[in-house]
């Protein structure tokens, strides 16, 4: 346990997640115990790694903002033993956060060497986990292993991809940034038998969703 580290986490739990309004107990622990320096990039300090702001990462894509990961976690609201699609695995950070809540994940990334990178630090931060990282477009969902209990995606999409439409369980919910490329709101949707129920949430900024259902590349 690197000290400096855990006391960049606690830090973060207090000034940054707590402040705006992360209550729920299991996602501050999961927050708490998920080592976010496992996945960031490796010459940054404890300070940058937990500070309140988003982190490049290998080819232009981002670990998201602690608060952001935080947020979707808790609207998402996941169940120990549901069953998790995580559209854009990117360094495996969410993956771990979905992980830690109990969650059985399947993560779906476009770009193999991220994915493949992504299980590396997976299998050392999170050994015991029930992931299943697969290497797709995920603006198709993964059809293979659904339906799906809650679907949460980490890039923008223009509009709702059909498939992870069909691929939500009959009282699943899901939570997709939405919007231009620029600039998205963070979509919540729930469903109750036949009807999908839309809520909007914060406004958001994630990398865009490359794919057949969402931007071309
Ligand atoms: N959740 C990540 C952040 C991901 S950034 C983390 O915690 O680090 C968004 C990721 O979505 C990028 O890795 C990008 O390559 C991936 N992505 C973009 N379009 C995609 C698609 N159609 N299918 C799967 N992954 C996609």
């Amino acid at each position: 346990m690197n000290l400096d580290f855990d006391q960049a986490a606690e830090r973060m739990i207090r000034t940054q997640l707590r402040p705006r309004g992360i209550r729920d107990p299991r996602v501050l622990e999961a927050m708490r115990r998920v080592e976010r320096h496992r996945f960031a990039p490796q010459q940054l300090t404890p300070a940058q790694v937990y500070g309140d702001h988003a982190l490049p990462t290998e080819l232009g894509q981002t670990l998201s903002q602690p608060f952001v990961v935080a947020h979707m976690t808790a609207l998402l609201d996941v169940q120990p033993g549901q069953r998790v699609l995580e559209i854009g695995t990117g360094s495996g950070y969410h993956t771990a956060v979905l992980a830690e809540l109990g969650a059985s994940v399947i993560s779906v990334e476009r770009h193999a060497a991220l994915s493949e990178a992504a299980g590396q630090r997976l299998h050392v931060a999170c050994p015991k986990a029930d992931l299943t990282l697969v290497v797709g477009d995920g603006s198709l969902g993964w059809p293979d292993l659904a339906p799906y209990d809650r679907i949460l995606v980490t890039a923008a999409a223009p509009s709702l991809p059909v498939a992870l439409d069909q691929q939500l369980e009959p009282h699943g919910r899901m939570v997709i940034p939405l919007g231009d490329r620029n600039e998205q709101v963070l979509a919540v949707f729930t469903r109750d038998g036949d009807e999908l129920q839309r809520h909007d949430d914060l406004a958001c900024r994630f990398v865009p969703m490359i794919g057949s259902d969402a931007w071309p590349g």
